[in-house]
């Protein structure tokens, strides 16, 4: 499929049910990672587009709106729109590469999962419920759910389709109506994602989608008096500034923020399998991963081995363009960004850790935001490097003589979102699966989703849960019914009168 052909198309804010550029004509020009030329113009979007945008998700929601439309119809929709992306998705998947570098051969498997989240949501619409309780014989009291109103959508440049579609599909499934401000540096599947919306019986206005700057855009969107919810993805002091923000007009938020996660692998684990994981935990999507085994913790006795055999596998990682089928790792997002690991790979050296592998820009490309998989060895938990989120692909290594360090060292962090743990023993696996502060816990296995379970960090790593059910916690109001069944007592003021206390005038007979 020809990259021209994807790119250089007149990008639009989706408002209403209608494409449209700003209201302030202005345009940001989205650049690829493979070589930073110019492959799009794309509307910069601000208050003005914003208010456009909640006007159209309010009315939309409002009266006979969205939020009336039987679940089981939502559902419908929600598989349309899981169709499109179906009938579209070796398109979405190169567009996908192009804009954000990860290889094609990954993004196939995101663009599989942004289908997979609609119909996932399309069946839980049809589940959502509340609760009973009956009380002392006399009452049953009753949850319900309703929709809450317009959510905020606001996303990452990593893995943008399907962190968009992760918010987009539970959003609409619940009732609500939604405006998605996307990341500036990787805007192009949204766009095509309004397109393929545009194609489906989803009411016009329900979904929104304006394009623009964190600072302009997304913060407007985060202080509208009209919007209820913000979910959120990306940076922790992001994140932060957010909630500022938001707090004037008291927004509920879902903070998905972000990691330093640990793999603790033990000298009993299973070590080709844990190499393997390790691997494909940091090095998969360019290390540009949320939920990336950045930090990791080996027994002593299997330090030298375990590291030895990393850095001779990634030695032969193939680095390139991210539309050849044999890459696994492409260029990074962003110049800018590749500075900023780079910075941390000085820092690393500066620090005393060892630069076992990587560390450079791989000979022969001498374009584009490339750089080698990297492993730093002797890792102390408090270099810079073993602290900050570096997001890329850098991986640190550090030493542990037992099972009371090996927690200590990994929770010993600000972030808490994802965790591994690799031993043969169940019991100290659960034991360290159980004291680590993180919201995930993968024992002996990758980061392997199930779309059930509630998904988020504790810590600076985020507030709130989504995935399955929990997303409707986040997305739906629950209301309290209570009902009576009898004739409970009811206090009856007034009805006696004894003396000494002052009467009133008149009657209530
Ligand atoms: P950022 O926090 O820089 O940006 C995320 C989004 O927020 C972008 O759309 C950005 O716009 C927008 N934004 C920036 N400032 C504001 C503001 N003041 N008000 C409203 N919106 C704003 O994150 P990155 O895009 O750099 O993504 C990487 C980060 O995301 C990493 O920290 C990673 O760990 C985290 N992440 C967490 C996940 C999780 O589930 N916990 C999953 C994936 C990523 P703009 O693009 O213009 O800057």
């Amino acid at each position: 499929m020809s990259a021209e052909r994807l790119t250089n198309r007149p990008a639009k804010h989706y408002i209403g049910g209608r494409f449209v550029v700003s209201r302030n004509g202005e345009y940001f020009e989205d650049i690829s990672p493979s070589d930073n030329s110019v492959i799009a113009r794309i509307p910069s979007g601000d208050s003005d587009d914003i208010d456009d945008a909640v006007a159209s998700a309010s009315k939309a929601f409002e009266g006979h709106g969205w939020r009336d439309v039987d679940a089981e119809d939502r559902g419908n929709v929600l598989n349309e729109i899981a169709d499109a992306i179906d009938e579209n998705a070796e398109e979405l998947s190169v567009l996908e590469a192009i804009d954000t570098g990860i290889p094609v051969r990954q993004t196939r498997g995101q663009v599989a999962r942004a289908a997979e989240n609609f119909r996932f949501f399309a069946d839980m619409a049809t589940e959502i419920s509340g609760q009973s309780f009956p009380f002392r014989g006399e009452f049953v009291n009753y949850t319900e759910k309703r929709p809450a109103g317009v959510a905020g959508l606001i996303t990452p440049w990593n893995t943008p389709l399907m962190l968009e579609t992760w918010k987009i599909a539970p959003c609409l499934a619940a009732g609500d109506t939604c405006v998605l401000k996307p990341a500036e540096w990787s805007p192009l599947t949204a766009s095509r994602l309004a397109e393929l919306i545009d194609g489906t019986s989803l009411p016009k206005g329900v979904f929104n989608l304006v394009h623009g700057f964190g600072e302009t855009a997304g913060a407007s969107l985060v202080s509208h008096p009209g919007v209820r919810l913000i979910s959120f993805t990306g940076e922790t002091v992001t994140g932060m500034e957010i909630m500022r923000n938001g707090a004037s007009t008291l927004k509920r938020f879902s903070m998905e923020l972000g990691g330093k996660s640990p793999a603790v692998v033990f000298e009993d684990a299973d070590i080709e399998r844990a190499v393997d994981a390790v691997i494909f935990g940091v090095y998969s999507l360019n290390g540009e991963r949320c939920t990336a085994n950045s930090r990791l913790l080996l027994q002593d006795s299997i330090y030298d081995d375990f590291v030895n055999a990393v850095a001779e596998r990634i030695g032969n990682i193939t680095i390139g363009d991210p539309l050849d089928e044999q890459t696994e790792i492409g260029p990074l997002i962003h110049p800018e960004h590749l500075k900023r690991v780079m910075g941390y790979i000085e820092s690393g050296k500066e620090e005393g850790a060892v630069l076992l592998q990587g560390g450079r820009r791989p000979a022969g490309l001498r374009e584009g935001n490339y750089l080698e998989p990297t492993l730093f060895t002797e890792v102390d938990n408090s270099m810079k490097i073993a602290r900050e989120e570096i997001f890329g692909p850098v991986l640190v290594a550090l030493r542990f003589s037992d099972e009371a360090e090996a927690i200590s060292i990994a929770n010993d962090t600000q972030y808490g979102l994802a965790s591994y743990v690799w031993s043969r023993d169940i019991g100290r696996a659960h034991r360290v699966a159980s004291a680590l502060d993180a919201g995930l816990c993968w024992i002996n296995s990758h980061n392997v989703r199930d779309l059930r379970t509630p998904f988020g960090g504790m810590k600076c790593s985020g507030i709130g849960r989504e995935g399955g059910r929990y997303s409707f916690d986040f997305y739906m109001e629950e209301k309290t019914v209570h009902v009576s069944l009898g004739r409970h007592r009811i206090p009856r003021f007034g009805s006696s009168v004894r003396g000494g206390g002052a009467k009133t005038t008149g009657s209530s007979k």
